[in-house]
This record gives C-alpha cells, structure tokens and sequence, in this order.
C-alpha cells in the first residue's frame, strides 16, 4: 500500500498527479527548486520540500537531492512524472535500493527501453511491424551512405537516445546524407551524451498514432485506445486527439493488440506509450516505446473516463489493473491543445515573465491542467508549457466546436509573454484539419502557406523554418488579440 507519495516532477503534471493522489487518500509530498516556491501543486502537498536552486541539473535532476527529500518527508513511494528523470533507470533503481516504490516499469526494463534502436528489434521479435531500417548503431558516415541507398530516400537519421522530438534529421537525397549524419551526431553527443545514431524509412504523409497502454505486474495489459499526435513542429506535439480520424474500429483493435503484446514482451508493467506511425492505406509501423505517462494522457481520460495515473500508481503497488480490456469503452472526441509561452511569430521562441494575468477557459466537459497560478512567474528554466486545455464532446466535430470557445477565454499578460492560443485556433480552423485529413507535415505546411499547393513534403520537412510572412502575421495577429 502506497501512504505518503513524493513527486519528482514540477508544473502541471506535478499538480495532476497530486490531485489523483489526494482523491486516493495517499499524502502528498511535493519537491520544488528555489524558482518553483509559488508553484500551485504546494497547495495541494501535505508537505514541500526545496531541493535546490532553478537549474534543473541541481533540482530537478538532483537524485541525490531528490531520495534524501523522500527519506526526510517519509515517502514510501515516488512518482516522476514525465521529462526529467522519469525515464532514468538509475533514478527508478535508487529509489528502489531506498525502499521507495517506483511509478514506473521495473529499472531492468527501462533500461532495455533507453536506447531506440534496441527497442525496435524488441518489438520485431515480438512481430510488430517496423518501417525498413536498422536496429544496430550506424558506425560509420560509409555505412549510412549504403544502408540508405538499400532503404530508399528519405530516410531519417535518429539518435538512439533521443526524445523529445530532438535529435532527429530528415535527410530527401542522398546529397545531403552526409551533413546529416554528422550533424545529428554531434547534438546527439551534445544533448543525451550519446552520438549512438540509427536509421529509419521517412514514411511521407504519415499520421502519428500512439497506443494507451497499462500492464500490471501480474501478465495482464490492456489497451485504451488511440491518441493522434500529427499535428507537430519540429517533431513535437502541439495538438492531440482521440479517437484518430484514420482508424476505423478494426485497425484500432488490430493496433492495440499489436501495442499490447508489444508491451507484454518486455515485461511492461504501468502506463506507457506505444508510438507508431500509419500511412494512408492503414497500414502501421512501430516507432517507439514511451515508458512514462505522457503529456496528452488527458485525452485518453476524456474519452475512457479512466484515470491513468490512479492505475498506475494501483499497479506499482502491486496491484491487479482495475479493469479488463472488455470494460474499456470510448466515447465521444477529445482534444488537447498545449498552451505555450511561445511567439509563433519569433519561430515560437519561449517568452519568459511574470504572468500578470492568466485567465483560463472552464465551462462543460473543459479541463484545464495548468502549471501556474496569475502572478506566477514563467521560469526560462524549464519548458514553456502555460496550461494544457483538454476538451470531450459527442463527436469531433462538437469537441473542436468546444476548443474554440475554450481557447477564446484564454487572456494572458504579462510583459513580454505571449502564447500559442492563437495559433490554435488558426490550426482547429484550418479546412485541412477540421476534415481530419492532416498528416505529420500539416504544421510546416500551414506555416508555409503551402496547403494544397503539393511539392514534396520530406523536402518541406527537412527545411522546416521557411515560413511565408502573411500567414505568419495572420497568426501574429490572432495570438495578440487573444493574449492581449
Ligand atoms: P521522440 O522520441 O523524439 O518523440 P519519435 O521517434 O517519437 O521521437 O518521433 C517524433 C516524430 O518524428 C514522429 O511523431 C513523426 O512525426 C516524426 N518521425 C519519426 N520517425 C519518422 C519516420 N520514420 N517517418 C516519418 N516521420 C517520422
């Protein structure tokens, strides 16, 4: 039985997890650096405790910091959110040699999980569907130059430790296959300290697709669904929705058989994430294995009504899950929009300062998970994420409807700051979208001003950045009017 939780995270998801753990009766132990002292989830905490100053090496990132705070606090269990060190098997492994229960699978399994090109031959093994490519390191610039010739261009060059969107190259010629290799090896090195590269087939019109899923440590898993992340800039998820407007009930069933079973081979126990992408005649590719909860969980909530981070807490204390995949029913459109301190019109810059307003959008079926309270200060420490709104209506269209109007009772000042809930409405708005026949290039295209125009999308993928001036003032001028 889990009593007294610390959570090892900041922001929204901080908050979010302490609310789950206060309607669990499980007290709340909340850890924060010296920028996060008026962060909203210490009201929520039976106790807080500072583990250092703002730079998230020293506090966040701190695990020595972080299992002397529990130790002190009397935590018996520690949740890590997502981001920082929630995909750390050394952290999930200290913990454990302290006594403390870990929200998360196993530190055995989440080293497996670590390295991205170890993780797709997992999954072929288990018989999931890969797109062509390579599941050991690429070594040498020689190497790449040949096994991308046999794959076929584009191909994407990615770091074996990547996340985040990061550490990630389109390459659409042969041409520009060396530049990239070398490139994407070097920020690899600079951003996870491991140049370790792999290669992939860019699968051109994509949709990206991911699967819910929880697996105790009894054999059982589950699936709840899908989430469709395609609409992204720079391989980062901007807006998410369920259910996904190209998967018919058989293809989701398929998928998440083929995510739990995936997941199950592992030894997966908890929430995670299976990501694959889908190509316009259905078919699915396996592309990687989240093994934390995730940003957009919310929207698998809104239409499961199943809290995730209640399960996984259920099922770290060692707990059967709560229900079985015949009771998982989805009902209805959700839809999540992450409301950033960004400038759409500096190339969505983060804009740090203190939040002399924040009024955020409520109303039927509309959560809102926000990190700040008005008067708090958006930190240039951490990542620009405001507040995410997440809505559920009957169908998509009426949850887009809803959108709208959430996002129209946003007003934000402060000096300085603006946001992307401008942008936003330019995305729900846009025909493309609302007709639900976007893919993975929808941002960069939107963003060009090149919707409908064709050219070659792996290209425009490539050269993200090059934004035509009047949509861009378009948007400019839609966020300043909401953020003003
Ligand atoms: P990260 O771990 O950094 O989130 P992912 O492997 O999940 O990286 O990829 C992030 C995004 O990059 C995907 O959602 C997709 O838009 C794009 N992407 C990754 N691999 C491919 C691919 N092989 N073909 C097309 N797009 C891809």
């Amino acid at each position: 039985m889990i009593r007294r939780l610390l959570i090892a995270n900041r922001g929204e998801i901080a908050l979010r997890v302490a609310r789950t753990c206060r309607e669990l009766g499980i007290e709340v132990v909340a850890v924060h650096s010296t920028a996060d002292g008026d962060a909203p989830v210490l009201a929520l905490a039976d106790e807080a405790v500072c583990i250092g100053p703002p730079a998230a090496k020293e506090s966040y990132l701190n695990i020595p910091n972080i299992v002397e705070a529990a130790r002190q606090a009397g935590a018996d269990a520690v949740h890590p959110g997502y981001g920082f060190l929630s995909e750390d098997p050394d952290f999930a492994e200290v913990c454990t040699a302290n006594g403390l229960v870990f929200v998360g699978p196993d530190p055995e399994v989440m080293a497996r999980l670590g390295n991205k090109a170890v993780v797709r031959g997992l999954m072929a093994s288990a018989g999931l569907p890969l797109l062509p490519g390579t599941e050991d390191p690429v070594e040498t610039v020689e190497d790449g130059e040949r096994i991308a010739a046999e794959i076929g261009y584009p191909v994407i060059i990615k770091a074996a430790a990547g996340g985040g969107g990061r550490g990630m190259t389109v390459v659409p010629a042969a041409s520009e296959f060396r530049a990239a290799y070398h490139a994407t090896r070097a920020s690899a090195h600079a951003v996870f300290r491991d140049s370790t590269v792999y290669l992939e087939k860019f699968l051109t019109g994509a949709r990206h697709v991911e699967i819910q899923v929880l697996c105790d440590r009894h054999g059982n898993g589950i699936h709840l669904g899908e989430r469709d992340c395609s609409v992204q800039r720079r391989h980062q998820k901007l807006v998410e929705e369920a259910p996904s407007t190209r998967l018919d009930a058989a293809l989701r069933a398929e998928m998440g058989a083929a995510a739990v079973r995936g997941a199950l081979s592992v030894g997966y126990s908890g929430a995670g994430t299976m990501e694959f992408l889908v190509d316009d005649g259905g078919r699915f590719y396996f592309m990687e294995l989240n093994a934390r909860i995730q940003v957009e969980h919310p929207v698998t909530e809104m239409v499961t009504g199943v809290d995730l981070v209640a399960e996984q807490i259920r099922v770290a204390g060692g707990a059967p899950l709560s229900l079985s995949q015949s009771e998982v029913e989805i009902s209805g459109a959700a839809i999540e929009c992450r409301i950033n301190a960004e400038d759409p019109g500096l190339s969505f810059a983060p804009t740090p300062g203190v939040l002399e307003r924040l009024d955020l959008p409520g109303g039927p079926w509309t959560r809102v998970d926000a990190g700040y309270l008005p008067g708090s200060r958006v930190s240039p420490y951490y990542d620009s994420l405001l507040a995410k709104v997440v809505v559920w209506g009957p169908d998509r269209p009426a949850a887009l409807a809803r959108m709208d109007r959430a996002l129209t009772e946003i007003r934000v000042h402060g000096r300085g700051i603006s946001t992307t809930a401008g942008f936003h409405r330019a995305v729900l708005r846009h025909p493309v979208f609302a007709a639900g026949e976007h893919t993975i290039h929808f941002v960069d295209e939107m963003l060009a001003g090149e919707m409908g125009t064709g050219g070659d999308p792996a290209q425009r993928h490539a050269g993200a950045g090059r934004q035509a001036a009047d949509t861009m003032e378009l948007l400019v001028d839609d966020a300043t009017a909401v953020t003003a």
